[in-house]
């Protein structure tokens, strides 16, 4: 096995004891695996170990991997947008992801409805709320979550799966839970509020390397790791 295979297997393995844990079906929590910093080696040696779904931060860091992977004779892969998006790289996002996690305005959201390509499938997005931080933090207001996904909902070329959050660092499992714990509320109050366009709201985007499990119990089903399978990161703040 490569390093490589041998981390996800080992992050595999956290997920499921955190099911147990929480007494979720494994099959409820799925993997993202960010691979931001890291080559097009990297996301094929994690391809090949049987991951398909890859988080990226940078959009033309990854649509450059993207294109030297097309390349090789790997099965389809799901790329999902979670970094912060500017409105002059809208365009780049709609034509090359899958997914967007970091929708947290109305302007970013249409412009990447107006820009998704008519032969794609709607760009299925999450909308990012700020559920612990400050006014200067990325991510929608609690408070305002309701009415852009109501917005996104009625937007022809995106499809509104669910909320993602990025909680700052926390000291130990109980602080990372309350947290979580926070985002999970305000998703299923969306979830009941059974708005139109609402079908398909299934996703919380919850869980990092290091607070995965804790996510997990909250009620996380997709946790975004990139330091477990693919090590540590050079790029100071990436
Ligand atoms: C970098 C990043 C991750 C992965 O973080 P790790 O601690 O390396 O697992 C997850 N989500 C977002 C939004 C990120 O930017």
């Amino acid at each position: 096995m490569t390093t490589i295979s041998h981390h996800l297997h080992a992050v595999l393995d956290r997920i499921a004891q955190a099911c147990v844990r929480a007494q979720r079906d494994p099959a409820s929590v799925s993997l993202l695996a960010v691979s931001k910093t890291f080559g097009p080696e990297a996301v094929a040696e994690a391809a090949a170990a049987g991951q398909r779904a890859f988080g990226e931060n940078y959009i033309q860091e990854a649509v450059d991997k993207m294109a030297a992977l097309r390349t090789q004779a790997l099965p389809p892969l799901e790329w999902h947008c979670i970094g912060p998006i500017q409105s002059n790289k809208t365009r780049l996002v709609a034509e090359h992801f899958d997914w967007v996690h970091t929708v947290d305005r109305p302007k970013i959201a249409e412009r990447l409805s107006a820009q998704r390509p008519a032969h794609c499938p709607p760009l299925q997005v999450c909308i990012q709320v700020n559920v612990d931080g400050g006014p200067t933090k990325a991510g929608v207001a609690p408070e305002a979550a309701l009415d852009l996904v109501r917005a996104v909902a009625a937007l022809p070329g995106l499809r509104v799966r669910g909320l993602m959050s990025i909680p700052d660092h926390a000291p130990d499992f109980e602080a990372q839970l309350a947290v979580h714990m926070a985002a999970k509320r305000l998703f299923d109050q969306i979830r009941s509020a059974a708005l139109p366009g609402l079908a398909h709201f299934d996703t919380l985007s919850l869980g990092m390397t290091a607070d995965l499990e804790a996510a997990i119990q909250a009620g996380s089903t997709l946790v975004r790791v990139g330091t477990g399978i693919f090590g540590g990161r050079s790029m100071p703040g990436a």
